[in-house]
């Protein structure tokens, strides 16, 4: 592995541009049947490990943002309805999150993240991975995976023991990416969105949701706010990528990212739209989270190969797209869901429930496979666990997923 690639160093030249692709790499892909069934409607808090030093900032501005914590526990609290004794919790939970960043040493270049925990440079361009929640899917391995028998999964629990939340569950992380360079923002897919959100809705009833709501303050934290994203690019349009394109106020929708342009591929756009499609779909989100995209002036489809900005062309199939970055001779392929779990890469053959199309699906992540190690490009994915970046390295014939160390 070549270290400068995952330099730590804030490198950004803005007078050269980045040089970004997109290319489509996979066929349709959609929801199968409605899935979820009903439960409770209170999502997981967890504690987590806080360092001295993180507790000692705790207690020096704790004063000073008090008020903010109370204010942003309050609204989640209502929109998850939370006991009191849960508020207190989230209360705890959140000041922690936020000290974390405020205890960094960078905190004045980029909002106090380490580089080394989610940030990685290509060439010029900076990739910073988001996750915008965590959850525990409900669906057996067999089920989610049709045609994979359930022991085949044993030696990848031993593999990626946090990929699984049972035996005989997966975890998935839901991942999105800022793109910075040049002084251009690009958010890279929206996640699962706020509590309200359909397929929150859905996670919050099957108390699959183990963290989820997070993107905003997840951007905030690396010094991005909603208005500073030039552009929301859209990989593709299942739920789990689109859900914070829009807030609700006063009944109507208004952009999250109030100056983006929100990208997507008409094939996609159209798709979504037809009668036939939408009869797939478990609940209505594109009407909540896409549709509204063109009265607010804020829709922009990819119809054909083309440039898209100065450095980024995209290269037209129908359908889910990944974001190819080449620069200074360095290459970073986000291969989206073409890989759902590391497992896929080492079998290829292993479809997801989600996979419309299996072999075009199976042909892509072969192709894929081959052009990333051709390319020796690092590889970003939306939904593996931490660190959810690293490379594909061929051997005995095989693909295997090597994770960046943290
Ligand atoms: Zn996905």
């Amino acid at each position: 592995m070549n270290d400068s690639v995952f330099s730590l160093k804030w490198l950004v030249k803005p007078k050269e541009e980045m040089n970004i692709f997109l290319m489509v790499v996979f066929g349709f892909i959609a929801p199968q049947r409605p899935i979820f069934t009903d439960s409770t409607r209170v999502i997981k808090l967890y504690l987590c490990t806080v360092s001295k030093k993180v507790i000692l900032m705790y207690k020096e501005t704790k004063q000073r943002c008090w008020q903010r914590f109370l204010e942003r526990t309050e609204r989640v609290s209502e929109e998850l309805f939370l006991s009191r004794e849960q508020q207190l919790l989230s209360h705890v939970l959140l000041s922690i999150s936020r000290f974390k960043f405020l205890a960094s040493p960078r905190g004045k270049q980029l909002g106090g993240v380490e580089m080394s925990d989610r940030n990685l440079l290509i060439g010029d361009v900076e990739i910073v991975r988001i996750v915008d929640a965590i959850v525990d899917y409900p669906f057996p391995l067999d089920e989610f995976y049709p045609g994979v028998p359930v022991e085949n999964w044993d030696p990848w629990r031993k593999e990626y023991p946090t990929t699984f939340a049972t035996e005989k569950t997966h975890r998935l992380v839901y991942t999105c990416y800022v793109l910075r360079s040049a002084g251009q923002t690009i958010l890279v897919d929206t996640g699962l969105g706020p509590a309200w959100a359909p397929l929150a809705v859905f996670w919050q009833q099957t108390n699959a949701a183990r963290q989820a709501f997070q993107l905003l303050d997840e951007l905030q934290s690396v010094g991005v706010r909603p208005e500073d994203v030039q552009m929301v690019f859209l990989t593709h349009l299942h739920p789990d990528h689109v859900g914070w394109n829009l807030l609700q106020e006063n009944g109507q929708s208004r952009l999250t990212f109030p100056r983006a342009r929100y990208v997507l591929h008409q094939a996609d756009w159209e798709a979504f739209h037809t009668p036939e499609m939408q009869a797939l779909l478990p609940f209505d989100y594109i009407g909540v989270h896409v549709t509204p995209l063109e009265h607010l002036g804020a829709l922009e489809l990819l119809i054909k190969d083309s440039d898209l900005a100065p450095g980024i062309a995209v290269i037209h199939t129908p359908g889910h797209m990944s974001v190819v970055i080449s620069s200074k001779g360095q290459n970073a392929i986000l291969v989206s869901d073409a890989f759902i779990h590391p497992a896929q890469i080492t079998e290829p053959t292993w479809d997801c429930m989600f996979d419309v199309d299996k072999e075009m699906a199976q042909q892509t992540r072969r192709r894929l496979l081959e052009r990333i190690t051709a390319d020796e490009a690092i590889v970003y994915v939306s939904h593996f666990p931490a660190p959810g970046i690293g490379r594909i390295v061929r051997r005995d014939q095989r693909y295997y997923w090597h994770a960046r160390e943290e």
